[in-house]
């Protein structure tokens, strides 16, 4: 007997009026003649069946979800941004944990199955915004998997103590390191990089660096990450979110950064941010680059924007990328799902018999549908369990 089986259902790969049946956890069996007996039996109606998406960058300890509304306090620099934060975080009415949780329970119930999110390691704020995603990561265990990044928001070099910071995020159970900006932020690239990767190498993770840095500069700080990844071995786990530089060069320079990026296995995640150059994704991803998404600040002390979900994310990043048809919506899916949870070290994804269950309905024909319009998720199921159903997440 199985634990549940789902009727009427839409295969990505086009077949309709199919059933899937889970158990243990797990897709047992997907058929389109009649369906083993279950315990509990849902028909679909035609909707369609797709795997748990990824959000590879988003910040919860920075969300005000679970808040009241609260316009945006900072100037228009990072910098400015970075310095209310250690005065905003602080003061809001709500935990770390409890915005991390309501942001996590927002995402899964768009569908995400997969986070990873950057924490800031800073010396105003310690280990204490680790300590809050971790404890929400916990409390949410059965509804989606949570990737922390030792993420030093203010910058390596620049900041006394901040490499001993970076340590202990490690010891207190980050999962990567982070780095921002060796160039701008801490106007010494050697020092910055050589620390992210020693501390890397000393506890066997890997790195994401935030890297806005544009143009020519931006492109010789990648230079640099690429080298180190090569000469530590640390190819395929080191990802560069945002490189923006990317966008903002010839594209004979584009294109041998993308070698070079392939090379090295270093992934790049983007979120298609307003205002900055978008990186070439159909040239990368064409040159064997992984490219991959995530959301970035959803409603928080940087931006008032972002709903969490990833679906309308992939929208956004296609419509600033010119991407109009079906093949280059397939594409973006790829991006937000089976390539994000690839890059994060997730071993089994998709929709196939002996994987693990975590998937989403949702009243579309196809993926470029659900990416174009992104209608609302009608049943998120994650480790077999119905996590969330009409935009509700139910535990
Ligand atoms: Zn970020």
């Amino acid at each position: 007997m199985h634990d549940l089986v789902l009727t009427g259902a839409r295969l990505g790969d086009g077949r309709q009026n199919a059933w899937l049946s889970i158990a243990n956890g797990r897709i047992a069996a997907i058929g389109d003649d009649s369906p083993p007996a279950a315990r509990t039996q849902i028909s679909l109606e035609g909707d369609l069946v797709l795997p748990a998406l990824t959000d590879a960058h988003l910040h919860l300890d920075k969300t005000l979800f679970g808040t009241p509304w609260l316009p945006h306090a900072a100037g228009p620099t990072r910098m400015s941004r970075i310095e209310t934060d250690a005065t905003v975080l602080p003061s809001l009415p709500r935990s770390t944990c409890d915005r991390a949780g309501a942001l996590i329970r927002r995402c899964v119930a768009h569908g995400t199955g997969h986070l990873r999110t950057h924490v800031d390691i800073t010396t105003a704020f310690g280990l204490k915004a680790l300590e809050g995603v971790l404890e929400a990561k916990a409390a949410h265990a059965g509804a989606c998997t949570v990737q922390t990044v030792a993420f030093p928001q203010a910058g390596v070099m620049r900041s006394r103590g901040a490499v001993e910071l970076l340590d202990a995020a490690m010891r207190a159970g980050a999962d990567l390191v982070g780095g921002i900006d060796p160039c701008e932020v801490d106007r010494d690239p050697k020092g910055q990089l050589d620390a992210v990767f020693a501390i890397a190498s000393r506890h066997g993770v890997g790195i994401d660096i935030h890297l806005h840095e544009p143009g020519e500069m931006g492109l010789f700080s990648l230079q640099e990450i690429c080298a180190r990844t090569r000469a530590i071995g640390l190819q395929g786990r080191v990802a560069v979110s945002h490189g923006f530089c990317l966008g903002g060069v010839a594209e004979s320079k584009q294109k041998s950064a993308a070698e070079m990026m392939a090379e090295a296995g270093v992934t790049l995640v983007t979120h298609g941010a307003g205002g900055s150059t978008l990186p070439p994704i159909a040239l990368l991803r064409g040159e064997g680059v992984s490219v991959i998404c995530g959301n970035d600040d959803i409603r928080d002390t940087w931006s008032p924007y972002g709903t969490a979900d990833m679906l309308e994310r992939a929208a956004v990043i296609g419509w600033r990328a010119d991407f109009r048809t079906d093949e280059t919506l397939e594409a973006l899916f790829e991006m937000i799902s089976i390539d994000g949870a690839r890059a994060l070290g997730i071993a089994e994804h998709g929709v196939a018999p002996g994987l693990p269950a975590n998937l989403f309905t949702l009243p579309a024909e196809g993926v470029p549908e659900a990416i174009g319009q992104h209608p609302q998720r009608r049943m998120v199921i994650f480790g077999g369990r119905i996590v969330a159903r009409d935009g509700i997440y139910l535990g």
